[in-house]
């Protein structure tokens, strides 16, 4: 494991993004959720809340990805109470985790072109500190991969049929974003980034 980091630290220093502390990202590749492709364009990212609804350990990560194998769904990253980051599904594949969704520019198919972030965060608590970081580490590593123009809530996309990411912090978020010169979230702008336009 710590060849691997090393590996990846290494990498992110060459692609001049060794400032953002990706470093606990740990691989947990599932094999259903998602379709492979070799290819896609990635534009958008979506942010949820995710728990083990039964009574044996809410954000015990094997049940929430035995909740995620049931339905046939997975997120690309799952961020724990701690602040790790698990990654489930490659990037370059779209994994299901925005269902019937739709931008506010109206376009739709949104799990081809998004990477989706799973936040362990059930309905009652909030997200800790410590997944806000990992959040905005991470989104800020993927805003520099690819040219994102969106980043929005699963109830941005769902109106009416999702809730969540529940009990966070939105505007905190936007803000901390915006810190970093991700520009997020102006009403008419439609959570368009206007510093991004690569
Ligand atoms: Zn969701």
């Amino acid at each position: 494991m710590k060849g691997i980091l090393l590996i990846i630290n290494l990498f992110l220093w060459i692609s001049g993004i060794s400032e953002v502390t990706a470093t606990d990202i740990v691989f947990n590749p599932v094999d259903f959720g998602h379709r492979k492709t070799t290819s896609r364009t990635i534009d958008v990212v979506v942010i949820h809340s995710t728990y083990n609804p039964r009574e044996d350990g809410k954000y015990n990560k094997e049940k929430i990805i035995s909740q995620f194998r049931r339905y046939g769904v997975a997120a690309h990253y799952l961020i724990d109470r701690t602040g790790n980051i698990y990654q489930l599904v490659a990037e370059q594949h779209v994994a299901y985790h925005a269902g019937k969704s739709r931008l506010p520019d109206g376009s739709s198919n949104l799990n081809s072109r998004s990477i989706g972030i799973e936040l362990m965060n059930d309905t009652i608590d909030k997200p800790t500190d410590k997944q806000y970081e990992a959040l905005i580490n991470l989104t800020e590593v993927l805003c520099k991969r690819y040219p994102v123009k969106f980043v929005v809530r699963h109830s941005d996309i769902a109106p009416g049929r999702k809730t969540d990411p529940w009990n966070t912090d939105w505007d905190l978020v936007l803000k901390k974003l915006a810190e970093r010169n991700l520009e997020f979230g102006g009403e008419d702008k439609s959570h368009a980034n206007t510093n991004n336009e690569k």
